[in-house]
This record gives C-alpha cells, sequence and structure tokens, in this order.
C-alpha cells in the first residue's frame, strides 16, 4: 500500500474525477507576460507529466483595471483564446487538467485605473482606488464572467475565481475597504452580494460540467478582518451558488505577519481550513507551507481538509505526485519557502524560477540529456554549487568524483540551516545526499583536492567557495572578537551583550541565531502564533492579536551594524527582508546604520558617525561577530592554473559578491548541462 493513501486518492467532482488530492496552486510566473506560449505551455505540461491532480494557472486579469500591474495577462482577445488553448492542449495531452485562476486585483492593481469598493488606498501600492458606481460593479461582474466564459472556450477544465488575499472580491467584504452604503455595503449579507453574485453569474454562464474552484480568504489577518461566523457564511452562500470547490487563502497582503516564508512552521494554517469541515458538503482545499507528501499526507489524515494545495513545491519539483506514488519521495526536490527565485523575483518584475531548480520556468531553455562522450570530471566543493553541478553532471552520465575537505557536505548551507526559522535548509542538505547517492558521485570527504590530485581529470570545476572577509578593525583580534563561522559551525561562547559587525544576510542570521534561545518558534505553532500575534477568527476579527505579537524575551542584547548609511536590510529579499527586520526589532535588536568602525577593545566596539568620524560611541558588548562579507577561495584554482590545467570556476570561488545559493545552484546546473 501506498505511503500516502490520502493524498493518492481520487476525488470525485460529480462531472470529472481528480486522480489525487494535489491541487497545483496559482502563481504568477510572468511567462504569459513573455509571450511564449510553447514556453507556457511546456511549464504546465511537465507538471501535468509529474501527476498533479488539478492545476491553477496564475492570476488572469479579467480586465485592464483588474489586473495586478498594467499590461498583465488576461484574455481578452481571439488571439489570447488560441494561445491558452495551446496551453490546454498540451495539458490534456500530457494527461493533466488544468484551471484559470481569475484574479481581480481592485486596490492592489498597481495603476492609476484600480477600482475598489470605496476609495480607500491600501498600504502597499501608491494608487488610490476610485469607487466604482453601481454600473461600475456590474461591469466587474460580468467581465469576471467573460472570463470565465472565454477560459472554458480556452480548453481549461475550469475557472478559479480569486477571492482571498485581499484582493477585489476580499476587499467587499469587510469594513477595512468597503464604507458603502447602497446594496452592496453596511451589512454582512449587502459586503458579501459581490463575491456570490460572481459565483452565481459564473456558473450559470459555463453550466454545470466544469470546475469552479473559490479561493476564500478563511482568516484575514489584517485589523476589522472577517469574524469566523462571517466566513462560514460566505462558504455557504459560495456553495449555493454554485462553486465546486473551496480553497483557502491566508492572510492579505498587507497583512504584517508572515504567511508562507521559510520561518513559517509547516502547515501553519491548516487548523483554519479544518473548522469550515463540516460546514460545507463541497471539496475544501487547505494551503501554505505544505511542501512534503508526508506533511500534505498528515494534514488530509488529520482531517484538515479534502486536498491539498502546494504551489511553490512544483517549482522546485514538477514531478512531486510521480516521485511520492512511486515511493521515491526522498529524491523530491525540496522548496525551502525561501521565496529568492520565485516571488522575489515577481515582484522585481522578472521571471519566476526556483532556488533548488534553475529548470522552473526554463525548461524550453534550460535541458539536458545523457552525454554520449562521458568524461572523468573532478568537482572541489561540496557546497550548494558543487553539489548543483555533481548531481546534473552525473545524471548525465559523467563519472564526478566530488572532494571537501570537510567531513559533510552543504557546505554554507550547514551554517544556514543551524538559524532558527531556516531548518528548511536540513531538507535541502538531506536531498543533496540523497542526489549524489542516486547518481552514484564518487564523494571524497574530508579529502584536500591539490592540483597533483586533480590534474588527471578530464574536466575540473573548483566550487571551494569563500572566506570571511577580513574588516581590519583594530583590535579584531582580541579574545572577545569571533567569525560567523566560530559561532554558526563552531558554536562558540557568546557572551550577553552582541556586536555585530555587518548586516547582510549573515549578519541578519547571526543576529536572529543568538537573539534566540531554546525551541524555534518555527518549529513550536502556537510559539509561533504569539510570536507572531496569530489568533483565531472565531475569537478575534481577522484573527489578528488585539495585544500584538509576544514575542520570548530575547536571549541577548544585541546591537547589529553596517557602515552604510541606509536601512538595515535593505537588500535582503524583497518579499522576506521586512520578515527578518520585524523579527530582529521584536528581539528588541538594535540597528545602527552609517557607522565607522574604530576600534575593538575589552569594553566592545568603539564606532563614530560620517566622513568627519564624529561622536565616537562604545557599544559595550561582551562578544563582537565578524560579518563583513566574503572573498573567494580561490587556491587550489590558482594551483591550477599554475600548472597550466584549465579550470571552471564557480558559485562563491567565482565572485563572492552578493553570493547565494541561488546563483551557485543556477551556475552549476547551466555548467553540468554543457560539460
Ligand atoms: P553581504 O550580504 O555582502 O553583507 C556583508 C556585510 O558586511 C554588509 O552589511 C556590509 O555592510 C559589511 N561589510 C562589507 N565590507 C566590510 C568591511 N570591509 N568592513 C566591515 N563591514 C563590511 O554578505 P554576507 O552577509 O556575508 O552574506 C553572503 C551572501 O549570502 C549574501 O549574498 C547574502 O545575501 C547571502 N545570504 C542570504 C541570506 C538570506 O536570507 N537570503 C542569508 C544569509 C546569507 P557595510 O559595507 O555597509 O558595512
Ligand atoms: Fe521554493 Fe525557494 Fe524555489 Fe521559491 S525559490 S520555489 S521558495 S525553493
Amino acid at each position: 500500500m501506498s505511503r500516502y493513501p490520502h493524498l493518492l486518492a481520487p476525488l470525485d467532482l460529480g462531472h470529472i474525477t481528480l486522480p489525487n488530492r494535489v491541487l497545483m496552486g496559482s502563481m504568477h510566473t510572468g511567462l504569459e507576460e513573455t509571450r511564449d506560449w510553447n514556453r507556457v505551455a511546456e511549464f504546465y505540461a511537465a507538471r501535468a507529466r509529474g501527476g498533479v491532480g488539478l492545476m491553477v494557472t496564475g492570476g488572469m486579469a479579467p480586465n485592464a483595471e483588474g489586473g495586478v500591474f498594467p499590461g498583465a495577462a488576461g484574455l481578452f482577445t481571439p488571439e489570447d483564446i488560441a494561445n491558452h488553448k495551446r496551453v490546454t492542449d498540451r495539458v490534456h495531452t500530457a494527461g493533466g487538467l488544468i484551471a484559470m485562476q481569475i484574479l481581480h486585483a481592485g486596490r492592489y492593481a498597481y495603476g492609476p485605473n484600480c477600482v475598489a469598493p470605496s476609495a480607500i488606498k491600501s498600504p502597499i501600492s501608491p494608487f488610490k482606488p476610485t469607487e466604482l458606481n453601481e454600473d461600475g460593479i456590474e461591469k466587474q461582474i460580468s467581465d469576471i464572467v467573460t472570463a470565465a466564459t472565454r477560459a472554458q472556450e480556452a480548453g481549461y477544465d475550469g475557472v478559479e475565481v480569486m477571492g482571498s488575499e485581499g484582493y477585489f472580491l476580499n476587499q467587499f467584504l469587510v469594513t477595512h475597504t468597503n464604507r458603502r452604503e447602497d446594496r452592496w455595503g453596511g451589512s454582512y449579507e449587502n459586503r458579501m452580494q459581490l463575491p456570490v453574485e460572481v459565483v452565481r453569474r459564473v456558473r450559470e454562464a459555463v453550466g454545470p460540467d466544469f470546475i469552479v474552484i473559490y479561493r476564500l480568504s478563511m482568516i484575514d489577518l489584517i485589523p476589522n478582518g472577517s469574524t469566523w461566523e462571517e466566513v462560514v457564511q460566505l462558504a455557504k452562500a459560495i456553495e449555493a451558488a454554485g462553486a465546486s470547490i473551496l480553497n483557502t487563502g491566508i492572510g492579505w497582503h498587507e497583512a504584517r505577519i508572515p504567511t508562507i516564508a521559510t520561518s513559517v512552521p509547516r502547515k501553519a494554517f491548516a487548523w483554519v481550513t479544518q473548522k469550515l469541515m463540516g460546514e460545507v458538503s463541497i471539496p475544501v482545499i487547505t494551503s501554505n507551507r505544505i511542501n512534503t507528501p508526508e506533511v500534505a499526507e498528515e494534514v488530509l489524515s488529520e482531517g484538515c481538509a479534502d486536498m491539498v494545495s502546494m504551489a511553490r513545491p512544483f517549482l522546485a519539483d514538477a514531478d512531486f505526485v510521480a516521485k511520492a506514488a512511486a515511493g521515491r519521495a526522498q529524491t523530491i526536490a525540496p522548496c525551502i519557502a525561501c521565496n529568492q527565485a520565485c516571488l522575489d523575483h515577481t515582484f522585481s518584475g522578472k521571471l519566476t524560477s526556483c532556488l533548488v531548480n534553475p529548470r522552473a520556468c526554463h525548461e524550453t531553455e534550460l535541458s539536458w540529456s545523457a552525454t554520449e562522450t562521458p568524461k572523468r570530471v573532478a568537482i572541489v566543493g561540496a557546497g550548494p554549487a558543487g553539489l548543483a553541478t555533481a548531481m546534473v553532471a552525473a545524471e548525465r552520465g559523467h563519472k564526478v568524483a566530488l572532494f571537501d575537505k570537510a567531513p559533510e557536505i552543504g557546505g554554507q548551507l550547514n551554517m544556514a540551516k543551524m538559524v532558527p526559522g531556516k531548518e528548511e535548509f536540513h531538507g535541502l542538505v538531506a536531498w543533496f545526499e540523497t542526489m549524489m547517492e542516486e547518481h552514484s558521485v564518487d564523494l571524497r570527504l574530508n579529502t584536500e583536492a591539490d592540483a597533483a590530485t586533480l590534474i588527471d581529470f578530464d574536466e575540473v570545476i573548483i566550487a571551494t567557495g569563500v572566506l570571511p572577509r577580513d574588516p581590519e578593525i583594530m583590535g579584531q583580534t582580541g579574545p572577545n572578537v569571533l567569525s560567523y563561522i566560530d559561532v554558526l559551525r563552531g558554536g562558540a561562547h557568546v557572551g550577553n551583550r552582541v556586536a555585530i559587525v555587518g548586516a547582510g544576510g549573515i549578519g541578519f542570521d547571526v543576529a536572529e541565531y543568538l537573539a534566540h534561545e531554546g525551541e524555534s518558534p518555527t518549529e513550536v505553532p502556537e510559539l509561533w502564533r504569539k510570536e507572531w500575534g496569530v489568533r483565531d477568527p472565531e475569537d478575534v476579527r481577522g484573527g489578528v492579536a488585539p495585544e500584538g505579537p509576544q514575542p520570548v524575551a530575547p536571549a541577548r542584547e544585541i546591537t547589529l551594524l553596517q557602515r552604510k548609511a541606509e536601512k538595515l536590510g535593505k537588500r535582503l529579499g524583497k518579499t522576506t527582508g521586512w520578515i527578518h527586520r520585524a523579527s530582529l526589532q521584536m528581539k528588541n535588536v538594535r540597528m545602527l546604520g552609517g557607522v565607522n568602525y574604530e576600534k575593538i577593545d575589552a569594553r566592545g566596539l568603539w564606532v563614530s558617525y560620517g566622513e568627519e568620524r564624529e561622536r565616537l560611541e562604545l557599544i559595550e558588548a561582551d562578544t563582537i561577530v565578524l560579518c563583513a562579507g566574503q572573498i573567494p577561495l580561490r587556491d587550489v584554482a590558482d594551483a591550477l592554473i599554475a600548472k597550466g590545467k584549465p579550470a571552471h570556476i564557480i558559485g562563491g570561488a567565482d565572485v563572492a559578491a552578493e553570493l547565494d545559493a541561488k546563483r551557485a545552484i543556477d551556475q552549476g546546473v547551466r555548467l553540468a548541462a554543457q560539460i
């Protein structure tokens, strides 16, 4: 019997049966906007081949005013319909099912023509929306219905009506955004009329044999959000209006509570969906931070939902379901919920991809096949760059030896996994371990590879990584000074008062690590909910604790410093930087920018400010931790070059500046695809 009996059970929707309980949730990939429809089709077809039960596309705008940004994709012309038909045909040929999400952004639409129930600007957009009049509301409904019929014409198996995350339909539901006094505002019955009317008319237009999913905000995570009673009332009305499935939405985009970041516990919000079970008779889907078949199976077997939605895990591995079904779950490339190559890209106007799987959304351009000329390949350094190269090169049939002087693989990933809130990195290292075995990589740990060892290989790849940069501060050789490596890898003793030199990704990680003591809230959901102020929406509107976040008292008194006179953490991930900052602020970490480091003595770190080096100040500290960035480690590469042996240099050994696992893995995979 399968290890995932609930996950792999079919789901009967009446006119159609889904092969399993896995929905690939909607993601904006940016692919449609490239207008390369072959590429769009291949992205979805690859996931269909990988066995997912049903997919939902990225949000399609029903009209110009409802697009997330000007020019956002939608089905506006006969040519659009023909393009989408290419996608649905390819998915169906691959044996999959696909629904199109209709996304009207309302006041979140990033443009001056945005519309909303009331003219109230959102905190995450500079544009104040225009309040719709009765005709305007009718136009929005009718445009959404038209989008649904066009989706049907384009061959989709259904639509998902986006009613959560604070978008247009959600905006009608709560007084936070709906101050109308006509039949669309006032009482909850009035406020919920718009989503209900939309679903009723969509169903009327598409007929009974078409999937209609409604994504319902089950916990708004904003002040004055919906009560649980209202959520249930809406769910029942949406069912009566003709929806086939209810999907879970968690939190508005403007919420100041993280909902999908890596520090959010796995299945953190499944309990919210579970509350709806039994209230409606149509299937209910749960979502957020479900990223392995084990967790998905758990959620279903515990009765939290009838189906699970996973989105980013399908960027990390298109074959998630097929591998689980084949009993090979350990080979599923894990989504570590970092957002670095997916949402951070989306919000920077770049095409989505995946840190773990650079092929995601690049299926037509980055591919590899078995080599016809197997080579002996030596790779030095078993960090993310070396591991990714070894995995793909060996998969292609090259004979790969991977050297590392450490006793374990993972390189810098082993430091990341020590940080509370970054536990997912354990899974990433474990997956690389599996893949080394899977592809019979000759792993030579505890081994310094020198030029003599490497000279006879056909190809040599240097992925030796980085060394900490020396910040050259007077007094830094004192006993009270440590490097981030001593702290994160060596478990060195750190005093109660700490000054951290450097506020990049690692400075923030070290601060997070040192501020915590005891269990990581990411591993203890009750602690995490308390830390961020999440409550049951049955007790408090929107699920936002009126008392605010209640973090555990910080373990140390920490000052985080940088020389740049800008907000600390400004260059961290676009969608996660605010979480790191908020988390440290909750732990009273003092953040100081614009400093000059003058000297370190037994009392702590002396800094001054500005070009004139004014206002000498002592940051009293028992321990000073240096996190001043990194430089390439290229000693092996230099020795090889001296012997005239060509080598490929990748990852941090190539360029240390702004190095992260995303660039390292991408570079490694692309190189391995070519050699
Ligand atoms: P980094 O992000 O480049 O930050 C280096 C820090 O050191 C900066 O705050 C910089 O600020 C400071 N610095 C640079 N030169 C200095 C000098 N000579 N003296 C004193 N301070 C100096 O490097 P990192 O923190 O080592 O991180 C390495 C890479 O790993 C980064 O790309 C990072 O994004 C990635 N990473 C990412 C995450 C994540 O959460 N996404 C976590 C960990 C690491 P000033 O120049 O203003 O002083
Ligand atoms: Fe998951 Fe990170 Fe890949 Fe996004 S980039 S899909 S969050 S692993």
